[in-house]
């Protein structure tokens, strides 16, 4: 366009000279021409000037030839411009949406260690301001010894563990990831949760060999004795021996078997199975083998049972619960104590009451009572075959049939646990047998 620009100034010059020649004054006519020429290109100029400095909204100034052709060049590069910055503001947003949704902390870093960008995880876990956190060194505002030593160490490979500056309570992760030119990214991770599985799996291993080992020592005592006895054994003593080991072999087959059940309460694999349980015909055998195990403590059993109430669950699972509950309710009862048993309905659901007037637990206890192995007296519960699992197994097959469990207890007037089941789960006998036929008369 330039180049036809050129040759049209030229051939135009050529006319106006011709002119010239024919009028005889050639130069002054030149002169006309060029500056005419000069004064176009001005008007453009000035045109092209307040037209940028208009900005970029309005559309461009009408002109022809090698200006038209600036004017709309300039107008397409700018709508060109606009669509890619909208693409790179949609594209933004896209970021900033993902990295926000991002379960983990993510932290920008340039290459001496000042933040550059995070996100809104990396906000919430570690309290980052913006702008005043902006080309902070992350190490200074986190201030902690162990990950100042991550940071100077080339080993970036396994993660440092730190409390939360924001919450103390919370465990974090932080790894180092280096990316691009020299910068570095930061993620951080809440752990807490990870960090408490694995305590609790090393405490349960720990218990569990704590558990076996003292059987065991008793039973290989025992066992030790004999062997070095050389003399004539007595009968009597022999006796008293093997019964020694047979009390200590019923306690490991009870821990066994208490974590057989609750390994199978915690199988998240396989739920409970779902049929109709007949909870009263449950609870009337139940309270046959209560009586036999109360046996010389002779506590007064109070059973009231809704016969039309039953349940759709695991009937091992509910087992487990109701005889866990009602056993321990004979344990922790001293003598001549009164156990009361309720299975009935109401507004909420069915509900399922075992009451004691037995030692009863002191308040600071009662919330830990569910957890693997916690018993307020150790020595006790082990006088009882007691494994400390009881209730552990009750709340997690509890759990799984949507139920829950509270318990009431006063420390030397006795204990409630109370087990509520949803309305979901409740079967009416009415509902699944025809009502027997009355007689007819007439
Ligand atoms: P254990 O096998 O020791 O009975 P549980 O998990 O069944 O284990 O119970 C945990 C602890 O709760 C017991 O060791 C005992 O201290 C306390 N406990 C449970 N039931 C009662 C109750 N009815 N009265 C008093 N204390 C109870």
């Amino acid at each position: 366009m330039a180049l036809k620009e050129f040759w049209q100034f030229v051939a135009l010059g050529l006319v106006a000279a011709l002119f010239g020649m024919v009028i005889g004054h050639v130069k002054t006519v030149l002169l006309i021409f060029v500056l005419g020429w000069l004064g176009w290109y001005f008007i453009n100029l000035f045109k092209l000037e307040r037209w940028l400095e208009q900005g970029k909204k309005y559309s461009p100034p009408v002109s022809y030839g090698l200006w038209g052709h600036i004017f709309t060049e300039i107008y397409h590069m700018q709508q060109r411009k606009r669509r890619r910055n909208k693409k790179l503001v949609k594209l933004l947003s896209r970021f900033r949406e993902s990295t926000a949704a991002l379960p983990e902390g993510v932290i920008v870093l340039r290459e001496q260690g000042e933040i550059e960008w995070w996100n809104d995880k990396a906000d919430e876990l570690l309290g980052l301001k913006y702008p005043q956190d902006v080309d902070r060194r992350l190490t200074n505002l986190l201030r902690n010894p162990e990950v100042m030593e991550y940071f100077r160490s080339r080993d970036t490979e396994k993660p440092v563990r730190f409390p939360s500056p924001v919450d103390e309570q919370k465990i974090l992760s932080l790894k180092i990831v280096p990316y691009g030119n020299k910068q570095k990214l930061v993620v951080v991770r809440d752990v807490t949760l990870s960090k408490r599985v694995e305590e609790m799996q090393r405490d349960f291993v720990a218990n569990i060999s704590h558990e076996l080992r003292t059987p065991l020592t008793v039973i290989n005592g025992y066992l030790e004795n004999l062997l070095e006895d050389d003399g004539a054994i007595d009968v009597e003593h022999l006796r008293h021996t093997f019964k020694v080991m047979q009390q200590q072999a019923i306690r490991m087959r009870q821990l066994t078997d208490d974590l057989t059940t609750l390994s199978n309460v915690d199988n998240e694999k396989i739920g409970p199975r779902r049929e109709v349980v007949n909870v009263p015909q449950m609870l009337s055998s139940l309270q046959e083998e209560a009586k036999i195990l109360s046996g010389d403590s002779n506590h007064t059993f109070v059973i009231e049972v809704d016969e039309s109430l039953f349940l759709r669950g695991d009937p091992k699972e509910l087992d487990s619960v109701f005889t866990n509950l009602i056993v321990n309710a004979i344990n922790y009862t001293p003598a001549g104590g009164a156990i009361r048993v309720r299975w009935y309905h109401d507004d909420s659901g069915a509900h399922f009451e075992v009451n004691d007037t037995g030692i009863g637990i002191a308040p600071y206890h009662v919330e830990r009572l569910t957890e693997r192995f916690y018993r307020v007296d150790v020595a006790r519960s082990r006088h009882t075959g007691g494994s400390g699992l009881g209730l552990a197994i009750v709340t997690r097959a509890l759990q799984r049939h949507q139920a829950s469990l509270r318990i009431d207890s006063e420390i030397g007037r006795g204990s409630a646990f109370i087990c509520d089941f949803p309305e979901e789960i409740v079967v009416q006998k009415s509902d699944i047998m025809p009502p027997t036929p009355t007689s007819l008369s007439g």
